[in-house]
């Protein structure tokens, strides 16, 4: 029965070829290689894992304090319990008087002696031999055993086809140049080899991934990546997209300059001249604008969209969520309508009819100034002439919708420039891998005038003392923000917990005008809330993380967060970036909840010592992993498998040099290298 179900459950983990089941490695081993005596295993006591064997001498089911068996064993040094909470018949019947059984598992000291919980157990001849070499535990999922998967990956590592698949064709001279006195092994023996390490293997080694086998699979990995990576580059380059070069005439561009009631920073005049370059070539721009909150990305991406429309051409600005959308389109309507720019707004929420009318403009090129949520990309819109693509915050789309638009925008349609804006900046490691491909530009400066935030973190049982701090802070005639929790399983009890705040707010100080704002009010009355708040009509805002980005009140210059352990680094990091806008000093607030977790604890540490973006998004890369980060949450398949960006950070480098050298000297081998390493998941890596 289980040889009919196995091949299905092993293909439904992607364990579909023998070169599939050869890159399933395991993730640690198991020593049988050593059996001990039963003596010897008790000696070892607790925390070790020992291998023992003896006979089975008694075989009882007890009751008492619950149903359970145990099991005693026996040899010629010592006895043994062997005590399971749970049983199936079947291993009564397998541990019978009389059997021999070897065990596996740690000796502690049980009310009757020594004992085993739940060691692994099989039984065998007292002389059976032991295996050569570490036992592989593999990553499983459920309903397929250990043993399927060894006994499928031994027969793939027999199988004739992978002499092939896994066959050497990276340059002996490319490789002992690259890394002179290397002691990896070719890629079939590492492979071979931690599937089935020799005993005396440094077991920390593989564990660590840090062995010379990893290091040479990891490397494969990191090139084949490097690869496709600059191939995509390349095909970028190839590719035309309308050019627009800084005209005489420019009606759009200095109008804005003349509309704006500021100065441009240095940053954002080097970035936009940066941007401007990029729109003069004649193949699409694939930038990323980078700058911390508050930084003034948004009138950035405002003077690239006049130079797009001045050349007779249509921009786009796309946010992941509603109200940022919506306050790029109120500083965009404030901005350009005053010189006589069309635009157009398009979200998920938009009537039908306004839908409609919306797409027919976007269509018939009246809407020169596109802006809206991912609902831009959608099938049925189409533009007339799209020149260039904004997306803001495009981490935090999701990585289909990030793949949609990359179709959508690399389509044969139209090859249009794209521009990406994040606060967030991107590590090291990740703008070499799966960033390699775009260039970055860094807004390094905040506009005049921002005053540094002091961080302070407080413990929930002080939230009395927090409010009549917040009393004395309103009666200065300053404002403030009050976060409330983020419960990500329920939108109704975060709602509940908001009003419940606001609520009490109100009770606490009656001299004040306290709001209530949350994901779950309509698009007007949100605006009607945040007018009043923006008037100072309302003083103290309470708010759920809908404030999260594009609030922009200068007096507002005090923020609490509640339950602030339950916030991420970036979250915090964004939500504090709504108060230091003004002249006076701000506060931000941190309140917490105990008991709080190790993690949680150096989270809101870190954030009261630094703002600095950097430091904050590096924290949050080794905590989290990539995945996250690039807004990949599902899609395991499109990380890098054996690497760790943080622990093989050297191996990146050295990846982007031989990748380089194989493109130059060997363009035959790079699609067989690209085929045995990303298969199917190429596509996912251009997201
Ligand atoms: P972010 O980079 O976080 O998107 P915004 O573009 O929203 O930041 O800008 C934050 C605030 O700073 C806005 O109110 C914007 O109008 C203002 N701002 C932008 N550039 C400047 C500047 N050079 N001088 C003064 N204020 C500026
Ligand atoms: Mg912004």
């Amino acid at each position: 029965m289980t040889t009919k179900q196995a091949p299905s459950t092993l293909q439904k983990m992607g364990l579909d070829s023998p070169m599939a089941l050869a890159l399933h490695l395991p993730a640690r081993y198991e020593d049988e290689t050593e059996l001990l005596t039963i003596e010897e295993a008790i000696a070892q006591g607790r925390f070790n894992s020992a291998q023992t064997q003896g006979v089975v001498i008694r075989n009882q089911v007890l009751f008492r304090p619950r149903r359970q068996m145990v099991v005693t064993i026996e040899d010629d040094t010592e006895t043994l319990n062997l005590r399971f909470l749970n049983f199936y018949p079947s291993q009564q019947k397998q541990m019978a008087v009389g059997v021999n059984i070897r065990v596996r598992g740690e000796v502690r000291e049980g009310f009757q002696g020594p004992e085993m919980v739940h060691p692994t157990v099989r039984a065998v001849a007292p002389d059976a031999p032991l295996p050569a070499s570490l036992t592989p535990v593999y990553p499983a999922s459920v309903g397929v055993s250990q043993t399927i998967i060894r006994k499928a990956v031994t027969q793939a590592l027999r199988d004739p086809s992978l002499q092939d698949s896994l066959a050497e064709f990276l340059p002996k001279k490319l490789m002992v140049e690259m890394l002179p006195g290397n002691d990896w092994p070719n890629l079939q023996a590492a492979i071979t080899y931690l599937h089935q390490p020799p005993a005396d293997a440094n077991t920390q080694a593989l564990l660590d991934r840090t062995h010379p086998a990893w290091r040479r699979v990891q490397f494969e990995e990191l090139l084949a990546q490097q690869i496709s990576l600059k191939r995509a580059h390349a095909i970028r380059r190839e590719r035309h997209a309308p050019s627009f070069p800084k005209e005489k005439k420019q009606s759009f561009e200095e109008g804005l300059l003349k509309v704006l009631p500021f100065k441009l920073t240095q940053a954002q005049e080097r970035v936009w001249s940066e941007i401007s370059h990029d729109l003069s070539k004649s193949f699409p721009m694939n930038r990323l604008l980078q700058g911390d909150v508050g930084s003034g990305k948004t009138v950035v991406a405002a003077l690239a969209a006049a130079r797009v429309m001045d050349h007779g051409y249509q921009a786009a600005i796309m946010a992941p969520t509603e109200i940022l959308a919506e306050q790029h389109y109120l500083k965009m309507k404030e901005w350009f309508e005053p010189l006589g720019v069309q635009i157009a707004w398009l979200s998920g929420s938009l009537k039908v009819k306004e839908k409609r009318h919306a797409q027919e403009a976007i269509e018939n090129g009246k809407a020169q100034l596109i802006i809206g949520t991912h609902a831009l990309i959608q099938e049925s819109v189409s533009f007339a002439k799209l020149g260039l693509a904004v997306i803001d915050e495009q981490h935090r789309f999701g990585v289909r919708q990030r793949l949609e638009i990359q179709q959508r925008v690399g389509s044969e349609l139209f090859y249009c420039h794209q521009l990406m804006m994040s606060a967030t900046p991107i590590p090291r490691t990740l703008a070499m891998t799966y960033y390699a491909d775009l260039d970055v530009s860094v807004i390094d400066e905040l506009p005049p005038g921002r005053k540094p935030i002091a961080t302070k973190v407080v413990k929930a049982s002080r939230r009395d003392e927090v409010i009549s701090g917040l009393q004395s802070w309103l009666s200065k005639g300053l404002q403030a923000y009050w976060v409330c929790p983020l419960i990500e399983e329920s939108e109704v009890l975060q709602l509940q917990t908001a009003v419940e705040s606001f609520e009490q707010l109100t009770q606490a100080l009656p001299d004040f005008k306290v709001g209530l704002v949350h994901g779950r009010l309509k698009a007007e009355e949100k605006a009607a809330v945040m007018a009043a708040f923006k008037s100072n009509e309302i003083q103290l805002l309470v708010a759920t993380t809908v404030i999260e980005v594009g609030v922009d009140v200068p007096n507002a210059a005090l923020m609490v967060i509640e339950h602030a352990e339950r916030f991420g680094y970036a979250q915090i990091h964004q939500l504090r970036g709504r108060v230091g806008r003004g002249s006076a000093d701000s506060v931000c607030i941190l309140m917490y909840a105990e008991p709080l977790s190790l993690a949680a604890k150096e989270r809101l540490q870190t954030l009261r010592e630094t703002s600095d973006g950097f430091v904050i998004a590096e924290r949050d890369l080794s905590l989290r992993g990539p995945g996250e980060l690039l807004g990949a949450k599902q899609s395991g398949d499109a990380m890098l498998r054996f690497v760790d960006l943080q622990r093989d950070a050297w191996l990146i480098e050295l990846a982007q040099q031989a990748a380089e050298r194989l493109l130059a000297e060997h363009a035959d081998l790079v699609e067989r290298h690209l085929e045995r390493w990303l298969g199917s998941r190429a596509e996912f890596l251009k997201a």
